[in-house]
């Protein structure tokens, strides 16, 4: 199984480390041709309207658009903003492909970045997320299963092949986010 690591912005390495730990093949995706042949694909975060930029120039967003027609594709932090149907603020999504409605740097401008204690349904009971101007998703559409809360706000949610995450799980050790994912690649492939 292969899967890979949309290589614009972002912890690019630590994913594939991850993916790897996880028992998956991974690699770095930077242009078109590097889908080919994937089985699943991870958005990391960075900055999703500069990451959108990139897209475009490269032809990616299109070809991104219909992989996710397919395969699973997991987003995280800014990598779920791009999946997300709705933006608070935005006219328009950019993928679009996940039912979910999100606010970006929802936690405050002061707390740029903190850790905390999750518990994550089916995924773990003791996890450690590391938020950093994370968004959260202010509802979820009736597909949609929602896997973690902080103070009553989403932060991590599944719909179909798709897996989202307000926080960065490749930042910590744990790899059961990825693991997770690996196994709904293994699953729809
Ligand atoms: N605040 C960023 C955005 O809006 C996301 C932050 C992140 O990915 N760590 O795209």
């Amino acid at each position: 199984m292969k899967i890979g690591v949309l290589a614009l912005q972002g912890a690019v390495s630590e994913h594939i480390r991850s993916l790897e730990q996880s028992g998956a093949e991974a690699v770095m995706v930077k242009d078109v041709r590097d889908l080919d042949g994937l089985d699943g694909l991870v958005l990391p975060g960075g900055e999703s309207t500069m990451m959108r930029r990139i897209m475009d120039r490269y032809g990616l967003f299109e070809a991104i658009q219909t992989f996710a027609g397919q395969k699973p594709i997991f987003g995280t932090c800014a990598g779920l903003i791009l999946m997300a149907k709705k933006i608070e603020g935005k006219q328009g999504p950019h993928l679009g492909v996940l039912d979910i409605d999100v606010k970006r740097n929802a936690f405050g401008r002061q707390v740029d970045s903190f850790e905390a204690n999750l518990q994550i349904k089916e995924i773990s009971e003791n996890y450690t997320g590391v938020f950093i101007r994370a968004p959260y998703i202010k509802s979820v559409g009736d597909q949609v299963d929602v896997l973690a809360t902080v103070d009553d706000h989403i932060v991590a949610c599944r719909q179909d092949r798709f897996l989202a995450c307000a926080f960065h799980p490749e930042l910590t050790e744990d790899p059961a986010m990825h693991q997770y994912f690996v196994h709904m690649v293994e699953e729809e492939s």
